[in-house]
């Protein structure tokens, strides 16, 4: 099995050159040439397994440089006790029409975890066949939660190193202290003035500056990515529908084949797409609904086959998925656009040169087959959480509310009753404060006494790893500008280049 560049699909590479690198050399994201295909009979053996089991099945299609055992060596050091539960990524069915497929047990709290507990191992495999001998510097954007999990799935990891921007007033403060407290020996953070995708823009910018690039070289080190433009944080991903699917049977919601929707509170797009490709895989996926805050840019989208970026950019109360430029968006082009990177690489152009592009009208119906999407603001999102908790005594964080109110709407909408599982993204602890509010409940200024209110208002459990947090010591409180020029003398800074 081969990868090749969504913009320029002359290029071939192997699944761990695909994760060495990260990004290609032009700019163009890594995309299998061809999928691996799921029948009957895999799900039926693919049911009987564990969570870590289900992932080496699917995993070993994707990595076929891969041996055998090394894959297995990934999936069992990723999916063990580090998750509070046995399942990992439990289908919790809180009533007969929402179930939660809940993918935040994992130590940071968010869905985040399903792909950087893994990504370290196949990083460090991928590594020592591709680049051998060469110490790899991750360097992250985040808008809150990739930050923290990539920080904590890297930490000590042996041959490597990880930079994290976060944009300064981006995120939340149980975020915040999750990535300024953060231990290890081969670990920095800085935030920047500016906002998500400014982050992302200057990541990307160092990602292909030459000088930077050569500069790196002669310190025997190279970069690569843990945001979700790497496939080796999209493809542990995809694993956790087909489980989905699976636990759906276990339950009794689908007979075998039977289809489902999967509704997916959405940002760079990458939880979505690993959707797509499940779906693409044989996994009966009808519908896919992609679920947007008020930065509403992806509902625009598929409502009008135009991607404008130009437009006023909103904090909401579900920052992690405050973003303008999806990235993976790229990726689901390519596919609809039957595989033409020319094309692609000419919608990127006019992303970059016009702030939008226009898809073709063949693209444009495949993906009115594939997807519906919708969109909720700050109000709509805290009027869900208040209704579902008194109704059912689940508290949703806001990302998943987003999800729920979407999802109530297109089915209202539509009458389509399929049975439906929705992506729950983060624990609410990590939102605390936006949940308070929701609730109605009069917030304490200091973090951690919101979190005691929201125990005693809910009963729910308080994670460990965020009740941990008030006995960290602060260990990061750099500021730069959010251009590439300052960030690039911040990355020169922590890896002590000149
Ligand atoms: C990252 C994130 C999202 C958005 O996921 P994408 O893969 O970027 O679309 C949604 N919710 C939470 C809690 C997240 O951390």
């Amino acid at each position: 099995m081969h990868y090749t560049s969504t913009r320029d699909n002359s290029i071939v590479a192997t699944a761990s050159q695909a994760i060495a690198q990260g990004i290609s050399k032009e700019g163009g994201l890594f995309v299998p040439t061809a999928l691996p295909t799921l029948s009957a009979a895999d799900f039926t053996v693919l049911q009987g397994l564990k969570y870590n089991e289900r992932a080496t099945y699917v995993l070993s299609r994707f990595l076929t440089d891969f041996t055998a055992a090394e894959v297995e060596e990934c999936t069992t050091a990723a999916y063990g006790t580090q998750f509070d539960t046995a399942s990992v990524a439990p289908l919790n069915a809180i009533d007969a029409e929402h179930n939660v497929l809940e993918l935040w047990h994992g130590p940071t709290c968010a869905f985040k975890d399903m792909a950087l507990q893994i990504l370290p191992h196949l990083m460090r495999v991928s590594t020592q066949k591709s680049l051998p001998g060469e110490e790899v510097v991750i360097l992250v954007a985040t808008s809150g939660d990739t930050g923290k999990a990539a920080l904590e799935g890297f930490k000590d990891a042996a041959g490597t190193r990880i930079l994290v921007f976060y944009p300064v007033d981006g995120v939340s403060e149980m975020q915040r202290l999750q990535m300024i407290t953060q231990e290890g020996n081969n670990v920095g953070v800085c935030a920047i003035r500016g906002n998500f995708d400014d982050a992302q823009t200057g990541v990307k910018t160092l990602f292909t500056d030459a000088a930077m690039q050569k500069q790196l070289k002669d310190g025997g080190m190279h970069f690569s990515s843990a945001n979700s433009i790497n496939w080796g944080r999209l493809v542990p991903q995809i694993v956790y529908y087909i489980s989905a699917y699976c636990d759906m049977l276990a339950q009794g919601k689908v007979a075998m084949g039977e289809p489902i929707n999967v509704v997916v509170p959405t940002g760079n797009f990458g939880n979505i797409l690993a959707a797509y490709y499940a779906r693409e895989m044989g996994t009966p996926i009808a519908k896919l609904i992609c679920a947007s805050n008020r930065n509403r840019v992806l509902t625009d989208f598929f409502e009008s086959g135009v991607y404008d970026t130009a437009r006023p950019f909103y904090t909401t109360t579900s920052p992690s998925m405050d973003i303008l430029v999806s990235s993976n968006l790229e990726r689901l082009l390519y596919h609809l656009a039957d595989e033409d990177s020319d094309a692609v690489a000419d919608m990127m152009r006019s992303l970059r040169e016009d702030k939008k592009y226009t898809v073709p009208s063949v693209v444009k119906a495949r993906m009115d087959a594939l997807f519906a999407a919708g969109c909720a603001d700050d109000e709509q999102v805290a009027a869900t959480i208040k209704t579902v908790f008194d109704k059912t005594g689940y508290l949703l964080d806001t990302h998943t509310a987003v999800a729920f109110y979407v999802y109530d709407a297109y089915r209202a909408e539509t009458g389509d009753t399929t049975p439906t599982v929705i992506a729950s993204t983060a624990n609410p602890y990590k939102f605390t404060p936006s949940i308070l509010e929701a609730l109605g409940v009069e917030k304490d200024e200091k973090p951690y006494e919101q979190v005691a209110q929201l125990h005693d208002k809910t009963g729910c459990a308080v994670p460990t790893p965020l009740a941990a947090l008030r006995t960290k010591v602060v260990r990061f409180t750099d500021v730069c500008d959010g251009d590439a020029e300052s960030m690039r003398e911040t990355v020169c800074r922590m890896l002590h280049l000149d």
